[in-house]
């Protein structure tokens, strides 16, 4: 099989092995991400909570402990590894991991002990919770708009935190920037001028920051005509030279490469020729810039 070189994914390989709402195994997806022809498949599984009250509803319902999710995250430490090395002939496979923004008062020293302890490539900067309260989620997103007073302000605080998080992390990846289109559709307010003073400020940390944006895919799979970002996001960040990637955000084998070829055009159409890739070179993880063409 001829490789396309911009078939990769930053973002994504997300198992049930690790984590309570996926539904492949870690190797079944690396496989997938093989079979399809990908060239690079960066695996970036949820980095644990340390304390109760941030379990999902789904993981206590099962009975599951934060003992349990830090367990679990520390097998993904040790089982990735071993997965780069069983596949280095096959494909480019990056260890990774999600970070999350919770508790905002001591996540910053969570997941850099975190990336240390494990020798992780990269991190993905993804921000799920807003004043310590998990959005991204069906059955939460309402509570959480109308604790911060409306979508407008939960946006606004999105975007502050999200800043926040990329000039204390610097994570090599920035994950999917306007996720809360996911539970809030088309509403007008996602394009006030105060959001887009926001984002635009968000934008301007990351640029600094050498962040490489993720388009994410897991858009499509939620109905949306758009990976993240919407295109005013792309003009804004290409505008500030800011360079992006593709995450396919999987969590079961189906999800592995999708929409990739899709978001590919979209890119073109916004006028963006390249995407940046991570390669692990002598020096450690590096960049290479790969056409879209
Ligand atoms: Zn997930
Ligand atoms: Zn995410």
């Amino acid at each position: 099989m001829k490789k396309v070189p911009w078939f990769v994914s930053l973002h994504g390989g997300h198992s049930s092995d690790y984590c309570d709402h996926a539904s492949d195994t870690l190797l079944d997806m690396i496989q997938a991400a093989v079979d399809r022809g990908m060239t690079t498949f960066g695996i970036s599984e949820h980095a644990p909570r340390f304390e109760a009250h941030y379990l999902y509803p789904e993981e206590v319902a099962m009975g599951w402990t934060i003992a349990k999710i830090q367990e679990d995250f520390e097998r993904y430490a040790r089982e990735s590894r071993e997965f780069v090395a069983r596949h280095a002939r096959q494909i480019e496979l990056l260890r990774a991991f999600e970070i999350e923004v919770a508790p905002r008062s001591a996540y910053v020293d969570r997941m850099k002990s975190l990336r240390q302890q494990h020798g992780f490539d990269y991190i993905v900067g993804s921000v799920h919770y807003v004043n310590d309260r998990l959005f991204d989620h069906r059955d939460l997103f309402g509570d959480v708009v109308r604790f911060m007073g409306g979508l407008e302000k939960l946006v606004l605080a999105y975007y502050e935190q999200l800043a926040e998080m990329v000039s204390a992390l610097r994570p090599e990846v920035v994950a999917h920037l306007d996720v809360y289109r996911k539970y809030a559709g088309n509403a007008p307010e996602l394009e006030s001028s105060a959001v887009k003073t926001a984002a635009e400020h968000a934008l301007d940390a990351v640029q600094q920051c050498g962040s490489i944006l993720d388009v994410n895919t897991g858009a499509y799979r939620k109905g949306l005509d758009t990976p993240y970002p919407a295109p005013w996001l792309i003009h804004a960040a290409h505008n500030r030279g800011i360079p992006f990637c593709f995450g396919d955000d999987s969590h079961c084998c189906a999800d592995v490469g999708s929409g990739i070829a899709r978001a590919r055009d979209y890119l073109v159409e916004l006028g963006v020729r390249h995407i940046c890739v991570l390669t692990r070179s002598k020096e450690g993880i590096s960049r290479k810039e790969v056409p879209l063409a």
